[in-house]
């Protein structure tokens, strides 16, 4: 299963707040052996969420959208996935159901557009907050605030799956460069992927699908590299 994360939000791109939503997403889907082959932040504008909304979701079987959910002026989630479906934006019975009988608000206290989502939408209930998020074919739409998102989460993460990846890492003080050639043979005897993080030291990430090969290609690879 491949998937897309998009956040949405004027502050992340300003450098204000830390998008830590995006990364906690993506360490959760990837421990359930999704690939996430994008994460794009968009501004708090209808129209760029609508495009990478529309665009994600034609190219993979999944899209989780975090943030710009609530009835403030700067929240523009719901009406931008729902125009990257070609729908207009509806008061969900359900949300308001829920957050009278199950939240403890009355009816008076929610702000319009509160319960606000896209025409034909399956709504996900805030069990820490107000925000509704919601399901739309395969576009996920969940609160920017984190603690939000994650009790959200917890509630449709089995419907994101795939075949675990095994990562190991090996440590060299090598230059990356001079690693290369160990690089090439260790994924032609091994069906494993190989990245290469420079810091301090070189880490050395092997994934694969099969755990025995992960660890005998870090073996391998181990034996021949120099560390300090
Ligand atoms: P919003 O849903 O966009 O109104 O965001 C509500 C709050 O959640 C913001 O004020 C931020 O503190 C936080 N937040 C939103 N998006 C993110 C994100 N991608 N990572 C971390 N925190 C976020
Ligand atoms: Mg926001």
């Amino acid at each position: 299963m491949q998937a897309a994360i998009v956040t949405v939000g004027d502050e992340l791109l300003a450098g204000e707040t830390v998008d830590t939503n995006a990364t906690w997403l993506a360490e959760q889907l990837v421990a359930r052996g999704v690939d996430v082959e994008r994460i794009t932040t968009v501004p708090d504008r209808v129209a760029d969420i609508a495009r990478v909304v529309n665009e994600h979701n034609a190219e993979y079987d999944a899209v989780l959208v975090t943030g710009g959910l609530g009835p403030t002026h700067d929240d523009r989630t719901m009406a931008g996935v729902a125009a990257a479906f070609g729908r207009s934006l509806k008061p969900s019975d359900a949300v308001l159901t829920w957050l009278e009988t199950q939240g403890g608000y009355a009816r008076d206290d929610l702000a319009a557009g509160t319960t606000d989502l896209p025409r034909g939408a399956q709504p996900l209930h805030n069990e820490a907050g107000v925000a509704p998020g919601c399901v739309v074919g395969s576009v996920y739409v969940l609160p920017g605030v984190p603690e939000e998102m994650k009790a959200m989460f917890e509630r449709i993460e089995s419907d994101f799956s795939g075949s675990v990846t095994h990562v190991t890492t090996v440590t060299a003080d090598e230059p990356e460069s001079a690693l290369l050639d160990r690089f090439e043979e260790l994924t032609d005897r091994f069906d494993v992927a190989v990245g290469s993080y420079p810091g301090e030291h070189v880490r050395v990430k092997i994934r694969g699908t099969d755990e025995t090969t992960v660890n005998e290609a870090a073996e391998w690879l181990t034996e021949r590299v120099v560390t300090a």
